[in-house]
C-alpha cells in the first residue's frame, strides 16, 4: 500500500473509471461531458477529471484548458482549475506537462507507471465529490497500474464502460467487460455512443453504425444500459474547439512545472 496515495485521496468520495474496448469510440469525450455533469448537478459539488491517456492526451483541449500549466505547491501539483473562480472542477493530464503539445510521450510501461504514480501520489486532489478517470482504450499496462495504485481505495471504486454500437466494438467491448470482472471493478453501467445520427433538418435518424448492440449486451450479460447518445454535429464542433476558455488557479503563488522530463522518478 502506498501511504501518499491513501492520504491524498482520503477526501476522495467516489472515483469513477472511464473504459472503452477500442479508441475512437467517444471514451474521452464522454469522461468530459460525465465531469460537467456531476459538477452542475449541484452547486458544491467538487469534480476533477485525470486523464490517464498518456500517449494521446485530449482532456486539456475537450474541457478548453489546452495550453495551460500545472503549478507546483509547497503541498504538491496543483490542478488546472475550469470554473476560474469556484476551484470545484480541476483537470490533471499529462498534456500540461509537455513542452509543445505536438510532443509525442513514447515511454515503456515503468515510466508509464511512474507517471500514473505521481499523478495520483503528488497532486493535490483535496475534497472531491467524484474523480473521473479516462484511461487508453482496451485495456493496457495504464489500466494495471491505475488499479494497482488505487487498490488502498478499492471500496471506492467503479467504471463506465463506453462503446460504439457496431459488432467489432461491441467484441473488444465484452473483452473490457471481461477485465472489469478479473480485477473485481465495480461497473456502474454501459453508455452506447454514436448510437444513430438525427439529421437537424428534418429530424430522421439513420443507424450509421447499426444501433441497439449495446442495450442487447447489457441484457445479457446482467449490466445496467446507463443510455445510448446519438452523433452530433454541434458535439464535435465544441470538443475540437481549443479555444481558452478558464484559466488556471493563479492564486497560488507556485511555480509552473514546464517538462514532463523532471518527473520520471
Ligand atoms: P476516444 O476517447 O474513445 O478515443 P474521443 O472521445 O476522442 O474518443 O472521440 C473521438 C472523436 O469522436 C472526437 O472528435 C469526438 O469529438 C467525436 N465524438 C465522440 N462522441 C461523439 C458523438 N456522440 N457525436 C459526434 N461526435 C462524437
Amino acid at each position: 500500500m502506498n501511504p501518499s496515495i491513501s492520504n491524498r485521496l482520503q477526501n476522495v468520495k467516489h472515483i469513477i473509471i472511464v473504459l472503452s474496448g477500442k479508441g475512437g469510440v467517444g471514451k474521452s469525450s464522454i469522461s468530459v461531458q460525465l465531469a460537467w455533469s456531476l459538477y452542475s448537478s449541484s452547486p458544491t459539488a467538487r469534480v476533477a477529471i485525470l486523464d490517464v491517456d498518456l500517449t494521446g492526451p485530449s482532456i486539456p483541449r475537450m474541457m478548453g484548458v489546452d495550453g495551460h500549466a500545472v503549478h507546483q505547491s509547497t503541498d504538491g501539483w496543483v490542478p488546472v482549475f475550469v470554473d476560474r473562480e469556484k476551484s470545484r472542477l480541476g483537470c490533471m493530464s499529462v498534456g500540461f506537462l509537455l513542452k509543445r503539445k505536438e510532443d509525442s510521450v513514447v515511454w515503456r510501461g515503468p515510466k508509464k507507471n511512474a507517471m500514473i504514480r505521481q499523478f495520483l501520489s503528488d497532486v493535490r486532489w483535496g475534497e472531491l465529490d467524484y474523480l473521473v478517470i479516462d484511461t487508453p482504450p482496451g485495456t493496457s499496462d495504464e489500466h494495471l497500474s491505475l488499479l494497482e495504485h488505487l487498490a488502498p481505495v478499492h471500496e471506492r471504486l467503479s467504471s463506465v464502460l463506453v462503446t460504439t454500437p457496431q459488432v467489432v466494438a461491441l467484441t473488444d467491448m465484452a473483452k473490457c467487460l471481461s477485465f472489469t470482472r478479473t480485477v473485481n471493478l465495480p461497473v456502474l453501467g454501459l453508455i452506447e455512443n454514436m448510437s444513430g445520427y438525427v439529421c437537424p433538418c428534418c429530424g430522421e435518424i439513420s443507424n450509421i453504425f447499426s444501433t441497439g448492440g449495446g442495450e442487447e449486451m447489457c441484457k445479457r450479460d446482467n449490466l445496467t444500459f446507463l443510455g445510448a447518445l446519438p452523433i452530433d454535429t454541434q458535439l464535435v464542433e465544441l470538443l475540437d474547439a481549443s479555444a481558452e476558455q478558464a484559466t488556471s488557479d493563479t492564486s497560488q503563488p507556485d511555480k509552473p512545472i514546464d517538462s514532463v522530463s523532471l518527473y520520471q522518478r
